[in-house]
């Protein structure tokens, strides 16, 4: 643990509760993983627990810790639970899922991006985070069926092999296209027949793209 970094990722656990974030768990978890760590550039560390995105490479970047928040905060993690992750980019996202206590599949579609972030998260000991290499869209039905599903990059629509894959009673969270250059944030929940489905807030991610490179 590097102490230089305790007195402002506190002070962003404080932010993300005055913006509106409740989950205590979700907080501490937060509060607990070292977000400079997987930021590659180390001049941009200083800023690290500053509530906004950074680039991590390939044109990608890691989320606003806020959005991060929300997005977990809104699946309602259990220990133990499966969950699916399409866009693993810095491996923050499935850091804070892992911290929870959820068994993390997760999938990237830049080999680059993959490989990098797969040996971070091996060095950093997170054994219940699984990387993949491959296209989101397809989700990965030999792991199948999920508890929950978290998308992290901006979807055109909501890709039908995702609600496919969850079981009955699971959740989607994941930000749509809405028109206007940024995505409504949906979760879908999964009926016994159909789905449920809510609209939250506006945000802005980077596009989820077809295939892999
Ligand atoms: N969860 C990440 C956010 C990274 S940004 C984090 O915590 O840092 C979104 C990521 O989604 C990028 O790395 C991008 O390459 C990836 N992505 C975009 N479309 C994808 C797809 N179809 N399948 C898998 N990953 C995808």
């Amino acid at each position: 643990m590097d102490l230089r970094y305790a007195r402002p990722r506190k002070d962003l656990i404080l932010l993300l509760r005055q913006k509106g974030i409740k989950d205590k768990s979700v907080l501490e978890a937060m509060g607990r993983i070292e977000r400079h760590r997987f930021i590659p550039d180390s001049a941009l560390h200083n800023h690290a627990y500053e509530d906004k995105a950074f680039p991590i490479g390939d044109g990608q970047t890691i989320s606003q810790p806020y959005t991060v928040a929300f997005q977990t905060e809104k699946l309602e993690i259990q220990p133990e639970e499966k969950v699916l992750e399409i866009g693993t980019g810095s491996g923050y996202q499935a850091a804070v899922l892992a911290e929870l206590g959820a068994r993390v599949y997760t999938i990237e579609r830049f080999r680059t991006l993959y490989d990098k972030t797969s040996r971070l998260l091996r060095s950093m000991k997170y054994t219940t985070i699984r990387t993949y290499y491959g296209d989101g869209f397809l989700g990965k039905s030999i792991y199948a069926p999920f508890d929950k599903c978290i998308v992290t990059a901006a979807a055109p629509h909501i890709p039908e092999a995702l609600i496919d894959q969850l079981s009955v009673g699971g959740m989607l969270i994941i930000p749509v296209d809405n028109g206007q250059g940024s995505q409504d944030m949906l979760r879908i929940t999964k009926l016994e027949e159909g789905v449920k489905e809510e609209v939250f807030d506006t945000f802005s991610f980077v596009p989820m793209l077809k295939g892999r490179t």
